[in-house]
């Protein structure tokens, strides 16, 4: 007999990842052959530092090839803590019991959800915002809440935002500095008066602060170090964007201890732990201090330097809408006057640069803006020139 699929439940609403599809499209039409400019994959062109690499080989050489603690080895945990208090403010009694280490910052975020929301609950999520949030959520059987951010304030939002979209069934709020799809990044002032937000109405906050080591113009601040308390607060963060290290799968949460207990129940019953020689690695990368920030400078610098080549394309189209690039390594920009009356602005424009000129981009769809379109400037930097002054081309030919 045969059984024809019919999805559970559990996966009523889920969608692929379109920030993955859309790499992956790339990375396929390359192995036939084409030309592309790969602009869509958010993911560091650099190699992992080469101590990190040695530091995973001489673990595997030294047998550490077996199970690890589910919420990863204590090295690596204790290392996570001491480098949160060394920021001050509500990390200073920070201690290991309140770090797991997961596979890759995408399953801390997944497992926050899935431990903190249920059916009922409302998730208020700063839009855009990366793909994945919105399905987690909904994974969680919770409701995302779309909260748009303001186009004026390189689409970010306020405490008065969140507070104006909140409901009594408002359980937690998702944040992103340095955001992915935008660059923006949240001053201290204006993550303080969230914070304070979420702490006098008892939401949850989840703070995904993976770019954080990715600012241009100041460091971008940690919810850490700037709320008055944490005792609603998961801070995710790991190896993968800063220091070019994404195939390794090391994420982590910052949580309270009674929260990162149930996180580690759950995620014994789902991955166990990350690998052993990923998480020796990431303690190489964590614990050596002064050899990764020298690492992560260096990259920054390039990222910075592809940045700027990138603007100045950009300066040419002054009306065109784009948000003040000042983190991670995005371009976003609003291409809606190039399709005008269409439903999905960014998905045609991001097609068109696809299929005529071989860019690959990321529609904003993917991150509920479809009149917006994200670059990624994690390429070489004749590759982000020639991919913007492509995209550039085609909006002003599209919209004449
Ligand atoms: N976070 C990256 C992006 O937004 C990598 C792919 C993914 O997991 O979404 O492109």
């Amino acid at each position: 007999m045969s059984l024809a699929f019919t999805p559970s439940p559990n996966i009523a609403l889920l969608r692929e990842s379109v920030t993955i599809a859309v790499s992956q499209r790339a990375k396929a039409l390359k192995a036939e052959g084409k030309t592309i400019i790969d602009l869509g994959a958010g993911e560091p062109d650099f190699d992992t530092p080469a101590f990190i690499c040695e530091a995973a080989k001489a673990a595997i050489d030294s047998g550490q090839t077996r199970y690890t603690p589910t919420e990863g080895i204590l090295p690596l945990r204790a290392a996570i803590a001491d480098r949160a208090r060394e920021g001050g403010g509500c990390a200073v009694d920070l201690v290991a019991q309140e770090v797991v280490v997961s596979n890759g910052s995408k399953q801390s975020l997944f497992n926050a959800c899935f431990c903190l929301f249920g059916p009922g609950d409302e998730v208020l999520i700063p839009t855009p915002a990366w793909t994945s949030y919105y399905e987690m959520v909904q994974l969680a059987r919770a409701v995302p809440v779309v909260v748009m951010g303001d186009p004026d304030h390189d689409l970010k939002v306020t405490a008065e935002m969140l507070a104006a979209a909140a409901t009594p069934r408002t359980r937690g709020l998702m944040l992103n500095s340095p955001c992915n799809p935008t660059g923006a990044v949240y001053s201290a002032d204006e993550l303080r008066e969230i914070l304070l937000l979420a702490q006098s109405r008892g939401w949850w906050v989840i703070s995904d602060e993976i770019y954080r080591r990715i600012s241009y113009e100041e460091p971008a601040p940690s919810a850490l170090h700037v709320a008055s308390a944490r005792d609603n607060l998961v801070v995710v963060d790991g190896v993968a964007k800063a220091y070019a290290m994404t195939g390794w799968r090391v994420g982590w949460t910052i949580a309270p201890r009674a929260l990162s207990q149930a996180m580690t129940a759950f995620q014994s019953h789902a991955t166990f732990h990350t690998a052993s020689m990923a998480q020796h690695g990431a303690l190489a990368a964590v614990t050596r201090a002064a050899e990764s920030d020298a690492a992560i400078a260096a990259m920054v610098a390039q990222y910075r330097t592809r940045r700027d080549a990138g603007l100045a394309v950009f300066a040419g189209t002054p009306d065109l809408p784009l948000v003040h690039a000042s983190g991670a390594f995005y371009f976003y920009f609003d291409v809606s006057a190039a399709f005008p009356g269409h439903a999905e602005p960014g998905s045609a424009f991001a097609s068109r640069l696809l299929e005529e000129q071989g860019v690959a981009v990321v529609p904003g769809a993917a991150f509920k803006t479809p009149n917006w379109v994200r670059i990624s400037y994690a390429a070489p930097e004749r590759d982000v020139v020639a991919g913007v002054q492509h995209a550039i081309a085609l909006w002003s030919d599209l919209k004449r």
